[in-house]
């Protein structure tokens, strides 16, 4: 997963295969309540762009939020790509779990640190935002244009 060449990845039953142009060689992990129920243990995904779906009938749509969507296999359940519903820039988070090639990255951050259970924790040192962090970074970066 070099920069700027695609990846490719899929869903568990192989109904999605997807490939995108990691935007950073970086994982990051979110925390939040939202990502552990949709994915089962904590969202890890990869900042993407030019997402190309191969079959996107296989996919369903869950809007979980004003402002985000969440895409997953209709037939295996895979959690695959989460971004904002009206981004017309192609920016997408993709589950770092579904990449056929999970060797070159970093794990980056951590955010919604706050929502984080206590009864885990990630080794290492790396920056840990809390959501308020977060949504206040966006909204600076909406600001700006
Ligand atoms: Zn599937
Ligand atoms: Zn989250």
């Amino acid at each position: 997963m070099g920069e700027a060449s695609r990846a490719s990845g899929g869903c568990l039953c192989g109904a999605v295969r997807y490939s995108a142009v990691p935007a950073k060689p970086e994982m990051d992990v979110c925390h939040c309540r939202m990502c552990r129920r949709w994915s089962g243990g904590v969202f890890m995904s990869v900042p993407c762009n030019d997402l190309e779906i191969e079959n996107e009938q296989a996919l369903r749509r869950y809007v979980s939020s004003e402002w985000a969507e969440r895409l997953f296999c209709k037939d295996c359940g895979t959690s695959l790509f989460w971004r904002f519903q009206d981004d017309e820039s192609g920016h997408v988070a993709i589950a770092f779990q579904s990449f056929d090639d999970l060797a070159p990255v970093s794990f980056a951050e951590e955010i919604f640190i706050d929502e984080k259970p206590a009864l885990y924790a990630f080794a290492g040192e790396r920056p840990r935002k809390t959501g308020a962090e977060v949504i206040a970074a966006f909204e600076a970066q909406q600001q700006e244009g």
